[in-house]
């Protein structure tokens, strides 16, 4: 595999585009949370409870998502460091340029991450 310095270049720019995200999602958390006590609400019988307790889930979700994107970029990095990015981790095949041009955090092939 031909080492690519505009890779890690790649990887950082969505590092820092999914740490952004990681870091606005958890004041957004904060803030649901927050405004549920100052409401003191009840989750289970009001209706404005359901709509928080609605988009807490919803954020947590989207915030479980957007570290586990961080961490897969991390993973993706040190594979960089290392010079095996670009290499399936499970069947340890190139995975297709393209693909990792539409998702550069990737770590399998198109053929295992259909498994
Ligand atoms: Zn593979």
């Amino acid at each position: 595999m031909t080492e690519d310095p505009s890779i890690r270049a790649t990887l950082h720019v969505h590092r820092e585009r999914a740490d952004r995200r990681v870091t606005s999602l958890s004041r957004e958390l904060d803030e649901i949370v927050e405004s549920a006590q100052l409401a003191n609400v009840d989750d289970e019988h009001d209706p404005d409870g359901s709509t928080i307790a609605y988009e807490r889930a919803k954020t947590t979700a989207l915030l479980a998502a957007a570290r586990r994107d961080l961490d897969a970029i991390d993973v993706a990095l040190r594979a960089a460091d290392a010079s095996t990015y670009g290499t399936c981790t499970s069947c340890g095949r190139p995975i297709d340029p393209e693909r990792l041009d539409a998702l550069p955090a990737t770590t399998t092939c198109v053929t295992c991450a259909a498994r």
